[in-house]
């Protein structure tokens, strides 16, 4: 259906570089980058939602399902409806969500699916340190606890990873996130600057 959004899905394990590979390409003209995570930390924490948001994440689960597609869903409809995000002529990245087969199946209505660019680091000691040093950079109170980090390791490998499972092999490339963002980058691009020309060259009608 031409009406859902034309999107990539990056995946990955906690600290495989999706947010820092997704605010490169989202700086690219056509490109419109949204993180799941990124939105839920905008959110005022003393409200219901940020109040949730704080109970998951200071433990290192998911928010609930039904919530964080509502809450992804109303967040999509303001940008669409503020013409930050342009569907007609944006790619969308959608970075951190789905995280859940449940997400991924609510999500099918609204998603056209190109692309799951799953980016691989199989040093988790690597990904810790990464987190570690973003957490101090970033204020991000869930990275500092190594406990924690690890809990965010186990959800990913038992609640994300099966979604790897839930879309066609065909549409899903893997790319090594080891080595330095911009490395990382070329292949990324690779895989993505193919598909993103192809939308310039054909925008949908809006
Ligand atoms: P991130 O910035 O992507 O590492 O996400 C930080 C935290 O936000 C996660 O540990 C979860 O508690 C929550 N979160 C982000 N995205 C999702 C999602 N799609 N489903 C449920 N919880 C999420």
């Amino acid at each position: 259906m031409s009406d859902r959004y034309k999107c990539i899905l990056l995946v990955g394990a906690p600290g495989a570089g999706k947010g820092t590979q997704g605010k490169i390409l989202g700086s690219i003209p056509g490109f419109y980058h949204l993180a799941c995570g990124d939105v839920f930390r905008s959110l005022d924490l003393t409200s219901p939602l940020g109040k949730k948001f704080m109970e998951y994440s200071s433990r290192g689960e998911l928010v609930p399902d039904e919530l964080t597609v509502e809450m992804w869903q109303q967040n999509m409809h303001a940008q669409t409806v503020l013409s930050l995000y342009k569907p007609a002529q944006d790619l969308l990245l959608l970075d951190g969500i789905p995280r859940t087969v449940a997400q991924a199946k609510a999500l099918e209505k609204y998603l056209d699916v190109l692309l799951v660019l799953h980016l691989i680091c199989p040093d988790e000691d690597e990904m810790v340190r990464r987190m570690r040093r973003r957490a101090l950079k970033e204020n991000r109170i869930d990275d500092a606890d190594e406990k924690v980090i690890r809990r965010r390791f186990e959800v990913y490998r038992r609640e994300t990873a099966p979604i790897l499972n839930y879309y066609p092999a065909n549409i899903i490339k893997e790319v090594p996130a080891t080595g330095s963002p911009a490395m990382v980058l070329m292949s990324v691009l690779d895989v993505v600057a193919p598909l993103q020309d192809h939308h310039f060259r054909n925008p949908l009608n809006p």
